[in-house]
């Protein structure tokens, strides 16, 4: 996609105002606001109905504008050189003189930061003289955005500016590492743990908030599109959209694909875009059939279990 500078310009305008914008970026877009200011990131919580104790992630263009807030370390450098830009967010600790927003990380002294790859918005933080908060661009427990029009259904005219970066190339969100101590993840996302684990060279730890172990009314509901979702269905019932990896002939009415060929990348990338679209057509239930649980399907899984949630 080509920069439309003037764009970048007129999105600038808004966040030196200390106002929110949508922004683009490879995973999920964005709610951006100036990190630096409690002013702007209180919209952010606002419009996306967020609760104040849910940290957001902060979004730098590279190391150099990084070490202004954060202490890093030798496995954050080895992870960055071969991730970053990409979908990896770390969490490293504050450094005592940041000017981050205390509201940002609901006073911790760790942050979550990551470097986007998307272009248009890396110009953007280019042209800025601070960093970006900026969690995904959906009301809270919904459905994240990755396109223009989704962001707008969400918010529509409470949002000043959307900044067009077209379809995010991966559609999930990114991978949470904890660097602060040994190497933990906090949270699946759209890079494959099997890639980090090989840089590091050391086995991970998990902190993953499991969907499994908790029983539905106690899993707090995430990426919901607001309709029950059955998993690992074989059979779909006659009015549910029936969500499936790939083509089967055996199935003809309310299917949903979300790949060619079982790729499991694009099944990615067309996730959040196709429960957007079922809810659009008007069903009301939704059944998938098992995705393999590999690489980025396992990150599929996650988010369809904890959307899977929904009960009413
Ligand atoms: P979202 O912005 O919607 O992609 O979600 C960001 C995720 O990052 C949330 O699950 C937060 O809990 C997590 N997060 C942000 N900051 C921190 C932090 N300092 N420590 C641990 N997790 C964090
Ligand atoms: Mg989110």
């Amino acid at each position: 996609m080509k920069y439309n500078f003037s764009n970048i310009k007129k999105a600038k305008k808004i966040l030196d105002k200390k106002d929110c914008i949508a922004i683009p970026t490879e995973t999920v877009y964005g709610l951006a606001a100036n990190a630096y200011s409690d002013k702007a990131v209180k919209k952010i919580f606002k419009l996306k109905k967020r609760p104040h104790f849910n940290p957001l992630i902060v979004h730098y263009l590279d190391l150099e504008d990084l070490i202004k807030d954060c202490e890093i370390n030798h496995n954050f450098i080895k992870l960055y050189k071969k991730f970053s830009p990409g979908p990896i967010t770390y969490i490293l600790n504050l450094k005592k003189n940041s000017k981050i927003s205390k509201i940002v990380t609901n006073k911790q002294n760790t942050l979550a930061v990551r470097f986007p790859k998307h272009l248009i918005t890396r110009k953007l933080l280019k042209d800025l003289d601070y960093p970006l908060a900026a969690p995904s661009a959906n009301i809270s427990t919904g459905v994240s955005s990755v396109c223009y029009r989704d962001v707008n259904d969400e918010f529509g005219k409470k949002l000043k500016f959307i900044l067009d970066g077209g379809r995010s190339s991966i559609g999930l969100e990114s991978t949470i590492i904890s660097l602060v101590n040994k190497p933990k993840i906090l949270r699946l996302g759209g890079l494959s743990l099997s890639k980090i684990k090989k840089v590091l060279n050391k086995k991970l730890i998990f902190k993953i908030n499991s969907a499994k172990i908790l029983s539905p009314g106690q899993m707090k509901l995430h990426y919901s599109p607001g309709l029950p979702i059955r998993l690992n269905v074989k059979k779909p019932k006659e009015k549910e959209a029936f969500i499936l990896l790939k083509k089967n002939k055996k199935f003809t009415k309310n299917i949903y694909y979300l790949s060619k060929n079982g790729d499991l990348k694009e099944a990615a990338k067309n996730l959040y875009f196709t429960l957007r679209k079922i809810k659009k057509d008007k069903f009301d239930s939704i059944a998938v059939e098992k995705i393999r649980n590999l690489g980025i399907g396992k990150t599929i899984n996650d988010r369809l279990l904890r959307a899977s949630k929904f009960n009413g």
